[in-house]
């Protein structure tokens, strides 16, 4: 492994900015990524690339074949843009009103396109097979990777591990950033309905205060995570919305409350769960009410496997230099659906800084004013191209 991959992926730099323009300018959302797909299919098709499409709808995968076709590593892209208005005054804003790329999911796909244009071109050394999964619907509920994966995405070569990254402002223009273990967290929806019975406000014996017993439910739950959870394991329960009653003078029969948990382990998302649901139980009975507790299960915590953290803990600086690439510590309370490809098979996901050197890169994902340096693009080329090349030689470690 050397720096030739990213004097290769430098020597792209005109095409992965086309590219990701082009997509930028015309962002689609989960499950509608019409003609994403199409120009993705397109070119996959023009580098002589094997290729899929119509998995999960608009899902589209590449093979390239290498010589001794040992093990297949995947590397993963999403290419759904979100419903948000773009601010940005820039020459390539987006064309699609109310809609934008701003999750940097134009930079994955084209990143994407630009490591299939490297590996397709090495082919005949390449230890083993590289799968190309250009996803949908990574923002949508339920969305792109587990449609995906009832698809039979990770097999048909059988998928031996998969590499995916993120670009994340918090993290210098063009550094890798890379960590062991948990790196995002498990996100699961939590829906609360408080069922009591309505009466005089005046005369609340006569009913059952669903409002009262809501307030004690969300303080327990609070209660809950510090007195009755491990600490060194964080936990987070907010509860967004909250809705109930109708009138001042009158008992609320009825609230719901909705929120979100997240957890970095599967011990504590388990418990979590459980206590959520033991504590409105007990307490709705204590009260004579009534609770239903609704739990739906989101993303998984994101782990970076072991073997693969190894093998690329020292193939990345090889290939981008000492300094392009930096432990970090901090896991993130976002989740990402990748997670759900590494509870298969062994994952290793990574960031990609796109921000702090450059105002206009520090904005936040999600943000209608998010935008990148797009010198990262060739970055994340090389680093792509380089987990595939080292895994597919990498022997027993995964
Ligand atoms: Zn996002
Ligand atoms: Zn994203």
């Amino acid at each position: 492994m050397n720096s030739q991959l990213l004097k290769k992926a430098f020597a792209l730099e005109d095409q992965l900015i086309e590219w990701r323009r082009d997509f930028h300018m015309y962002p689609e959302v989960g499950f509608k990524e019409f003609r994403t797909s199409k120009k993705v299919l397109d070119e996959l098709n023009r580098l002589n690339i094997e290729t899929t499409s119509g998995i999960a709808g608009t899902g589209v995968t590449g093979l390239i074949r290498g010589g001794q076709k040992e093990k297949t590593i995947a590397l993963r892209a999403d290419m759904d843009a979100l419903p948000i208005t773009e601010e940005n005054n820039v020459p390539y804003r987006s064309k699609n009103k109310g809609v934008m790329h701003a999750c940097g999911h134009d930079a994955h796909t084209s990143m994407l396109l630009g490591a299939a244009t490297i590996l397709s071109g090495l082919k005949g050394s390449l230890k083993g097979n590289v799968k190309l999964i250009f996803q949908p619907a990574e923002e949508v509920p339920e969305g792109g990777a587990s449609t995906l994966i009832q698809e039979g995405v990770l097999k048909k070569p059988k998928v031996n591990a998969i590499v995916g990254l993120h670009v994340v402002p918090r993290f210098p223009s063009g550094v890798v950033a890379i960590k062991e273990g948990v790196v995002t967290a498990a996100t699961d929806k939590l829906e609360i309905r408080i069922i009591g019975k309505s009466g005089h406000a005046a005369r609340p014996y006569e009913g059952v205060d669903s409002i009262v017993v809501a307030s004690q439910v969300i303080g327990s739950i609070q209660a809950m995570i510090t007195r009755r959870t491990d600490a060194l394991d964080p936990k987070i329960v907010s509860i967004g919305r909250i809705y109930g009653g109708e009138a001042h003078n009158v008992i609320a029969k009825e609230v719901t409350m909705s929120g979100t948990i997240r957890t970095f382990s599967k011990e504590a998302r388990q418990i979590v769960q459980e206590l959520i649901r033991k504590t409105c139980q007990s307490i709705a009975q204590s009260m004579g009410a009534k609770a239903d507790v609704n739990i739906d299960q989101g993303n998984p915590p994101q782990i970076n496997h072991p073997g693969l953290f190894k093998v690329l803990r020292s193939a990345l600086p090889e290939s981008l230099g000492k300094k392009g690439v930096l432990d970090y510590k901090t896991p993130s309370l976002g989740g990402e659906d990748f997670a759900l490809y590494s509870e298969k098979v062994p994952g290793f996901f990574f960031l990609l800084g796109c921000g702090v050197n450059k105002e206009r890169s520090s904005r936040p994902l999600h943000s209608s004013h998010f935008d990148f340096d797009e010198a990262i693009l060739p970055v994340g080329v090389a680093a792509m191209a380089c987990c595939a090349i080292s895994l597919t030689k990498s022997g027993d470690l995964i």
